[in-house]
């Protein structure tokens, strides 16, 4: 007896192969559809075992196309398969004529058995000479089946989408749980630290104030780094609705949070006529005052000017954040929105790196795109878009 393996894959076939030819059978071996039926136009086959998910011409096609043929529509066909094992595959199968439909790895027993049972069945009925398959009605058949496989797949995908999307909000409100919680204990460590710093500076050496100095300065930076992680995570957590909102605003807002920033570096913040927008104020607020502190932040020795203006294109807004800094080598333009990546270390420019990942995360929110231009020594211009819509979130 003839078995024409079909598998793409060669160890699969060899387990196939090793298993029939301990029983006497003798193989022929197939890495897809295509394949099969062109050894089949030249060979005499008793059976087929096929897998289904394969390259060019799957299991269930080559089941297909044997079932039309004048010569093979009754050939034996049996379906060994990992991945397709929902009753929706089962009921393919069984609509483009598989003879049966197995597990891998099935047991050897089971294997063989189902082998025998096929070869018994197709010698006690040899087949009528012609196909047994009605074209349109098989046709019919398989694209019900089809569809209902699809179906079964969006359902799973939609599934697994849900689960995604859960374990997303658990690992969110997770990371704002985590942070909010770490606020207090710092808050201590900093207090105390810095009561050891007024109260004992006298009593203690040189190395001692020191090392309080550093602690006080670790604790600080821990201490903007949990802000940051915590802004970063309220931008999906604590979400609002998108409103009609004023730009002006949003700039008056952010420069007033600034104030102080701004007096320190002796710098000027101004900005062109803006329009309104449809968003969420609080984060717009947040996405304007963290470009303009990096750019009233990262200047060299001229006093800082960062200017704000926007443009319509099509049916969005191009906003720009324009300033005279240090400027920004072209390599570093995609990766500084990266969480955490920043390229000076805290002696030359103290930061966390979060603030671009926060503007990139807000800008994505509302549907817009952030980019930078710049190169080093001569400045930068972030733009950011955001398009007119209606409210619909
Ligand atoms: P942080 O400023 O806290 O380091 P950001 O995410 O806001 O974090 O910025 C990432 C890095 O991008 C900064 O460390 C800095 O090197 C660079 N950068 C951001 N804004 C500017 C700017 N306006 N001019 C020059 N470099 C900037």
């Amino acid at each position: 007896m003839n078995i024409l393996l079909v598998d793409d894959i060669a160890t699969n076939r060899k387990l196939l192969r090793v298993t029939l030819e301990a029983e006497g059978y003798s193989t022929l071996e197939a890495t897809d559809g295509v394949q099969a039926l062109q050894i089949l136009a030249r060979e005499t086959v008793d059976a087929v075992i096929s897998d289904i998910l394969m390259p060019n011409m799957d299991g269930f096609c080559l089941c297909h196309e044997i079932r039309k043929s004048e010569q093979l529509h009754a050939l034996p066909f049996i379906i060994y398969t990992s991945t397709y094992t929902s009753p929706g595959d089962m009921k393919l199968a069984e609509t483009v004529g598989a003879d049966k439909y197995l597990t891998k790895p099935a047991p050897t027993a089971t294997l063989l058995d189902a082998l025998r049972e096929v070869l018994d069945a197709q010698a006690a009925h040899p087949a009528p000479s012609a196909p047994v398959v009605e074209e349109t009605y098989m046709l019919q058949q398989y694209s019900q089946a089809l569809v209902h496989k699809l179906e079964e797949k969006n359902a799973e995908l939609a599934q697994a989408n849900q689960a995604l999307k859960r374990s997303n909000e658990e690992l969110q409100q997770f990371a704002y749980i985590a942070s909010h919680d770490l606020q207090t204990p710092l808050r201590n460590i900093s207090g105390f630290v810095q009561l050891l710093q007024s109260n004992y500076a006298e009593a203690l050496d040189a190395q001692a104030n020191d090392w309080i100095r550093r602690a006080v300065q670790s604790a600080e930076q821990m201490h903007k780094l949990i802000r940051d992680v915590l802004a970063y995570s309220r931008v999906d957590s604590q979400a609002l609705s998108f409103q009609p909102t004023s730009f002006r605003e949003v700039f008056t807002d952010a420069v007033a949070q600034l104030e102080t920033s701004i007096r320190n570096a002796g710098g000027q913040v101004t900005c062109d006529e803006l329009p309104t927008v449809t968003g969420d104020l609080p984060q717009l607020v947040e996405l304007l005052q963290n470009l303009i502190e990096n750019g009233l932040r990262y200047h060299g020795q001229e006093p800082p000017h960062v200017h704000v203006s926007a443009e319509p294109d099509g049916n969005e807004w191009v906003f720009s954040v324009r300033d005279n800094g240090i400027g920004i080598a072209p390599k570093h333009h995609e990766r500084i929105f990266e969480m955490f990546r920043r390229l000076h270390n805290q002696q030359e420019y103290p930061g966390t790196g979060i603030g671009l990942a926060v503007c990139r995360r807000v800008v994505h929110r509302h549907g817009g795109r952030i980019w930078v231009e710049s190169e080093a020594g001569h400045g930068s211009v972030f733009h950011f878009t955001i398009p007119e819509r209606t409210i619909d979130t």
